[in-house]
């Protein structure tokens, strides 16, 4: 692929995050040339790590400024591309105050980039990545069913974020059905599960947080919360994926692995970190504790509502038609820790 892909340009919206950054790597690493939208140019900072390996590979990468509350720089952002992959939406830590915050961003903001796609005349296909959030939410708490691609989260029934990813997804397979003939592209999505993996710098991602509170035991205790954890790395290759394969258009594949506590998650990095230097948490958090801490810490808050909740979906279809493999979690699990302490967001120690 890395021949053909040399004339090709490819942008990733939110270029500073985790996942995108990651995206971005993938992309330069088979040949692409890249362009990454972020919110301001002026924090360089946020990106200075994909500059400085672009610059290790030769490749091409440049960034323009876009804001997905905005309607300036998205034409710039996406002419002469050939492909988008549009990973940008807010993922916060915390429900914010009023849930427009992070709809209409994620929705909004999805139009634009599309409506963008539509008036170039170059793009061919859009890869978005929404999320298992936009599949197994808001059903009935006891249900043990495996979500699939057929499957879509209750929006009406959901917290704001897993609202967001939904109505988002939703617009945009809208938008792309309403394209008249002269406009069309097509559209992919990846819905990632709970993305872990080493971070690119230190300005870690929400979902490592839990990794990172782990190693550095700033809870006593594992709340029996859990998620279908899946690498960071997987998912940009996944991405690639999608954007590749001419089958994927008009797909949305699931990329997640089966389901893990945060107990279990815990027990595998307290073999690992414990040996050396660490204090792990493996024990269960009681609810009522839980509960009572919940009052002083939002993401408590915000978990509450997910305890005892097993995400079960399938990456069954991802795996036969995008030929999508899912390194082992354990793995995963270890390469993230290691990457918060070589970044400083987890403390080294001896050993
Ligand atoms: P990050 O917070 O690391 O990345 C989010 C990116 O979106 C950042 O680049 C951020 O820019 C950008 N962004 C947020 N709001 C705006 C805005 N108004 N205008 C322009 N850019 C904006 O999160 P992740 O990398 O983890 O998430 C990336 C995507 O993957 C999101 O769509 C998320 O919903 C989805 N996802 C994530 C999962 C996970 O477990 N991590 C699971 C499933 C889906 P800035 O740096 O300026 O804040």
């Amino acid at each position: 692929m890395a021949v053909a892909a040399k004339n090709k340009t490819v942008l990733v919206t939110g270029a500073s995050g985790f996942i995108a950054g990651h995206c971005v790597r993938e992309l330069l690493e088979n040949g692409y040339k890249v362009r990454g939208t972020v919110r301001s140019l002026k924090a360089a900072g946020k990106t200075a790590h994909l500059t400085a390996l672009a610059d290790s590979l030769g490749g091409s990468l440049e960034f323009v400024e876009a804001d997905l509350s905005r309607d300036d720089g998205w034409k710039q952002a996406v002419t002469g591309c050939d492909y988008v992959l549009h990973v940008a939406s807010p993922f916060p830590l915390e429900v914010p105050k009023h849930e427009d915050d992070l709809i209409r961003p994620a929705v909004d903001g999805t139009t634009r980039v599309l409506k963008a796609c539509a008036q170039s005349g170059t793009v061919k296909r859009v890869v978005q990545t929404s999320s298992v959030a936009a599949v197994a939410f808001g059903h009935d708490k006891d249900a043990t069913e495996v979500y699939s691609e057929k499957d879509w989260s209750n929006a009406d029934n959901c917290d704001p974020y897993p609202k967001s990813k939904t109505l988002a997804e939703k617009a945009a397979w809208d938008f792309v059905k309403a394209l008249p003939a002269d406009k069309r592209f097509e559209l992919a999505v990846i819905n990632p599960g709970f993305v872990l993996g080493p971070v690119m710098n230190a300005d870690a991602g929400t979902s490592v947080e839990i990794i990172c509170k782990l190693l550095k035991r700033d809870m006593p205790a594992c709340p029996r919360i859990g998620f279908a954890p899946v690498d960071v790395r997987d998912i940009a290759i996944a991405h690639r994926l999608a954007m590749e394969q001419p089958a994927a258009a008009g797909n949305r594949y699931i990329c997640a692995g089966d389901h893990l506590w945060v107990e279990d998650m815990a027990k595998i990095l307290a073999d690992e970190f414990n040996p050396r230097g660490y204090r792990v948490p493996t024990g269960r958090l009681p609810y009522p504790v839980m509960w009572l801490a919940a009052r002083f810490d939002k993401a408590l808050r915000l978990a509450l509502q997910y305890v005892g909740r097993k995400e079960e979906v399938s990456c069954a279809k991802a795996v036969h038609e995008l030929g999508w493999a899912m390194r082992p979690i354990d793995r995963t699990l270890r390469e993230t820790g290691y990457s918060l302490i070589e970044h400083g967001l987890v403390p080294a120690r001896g050993a």
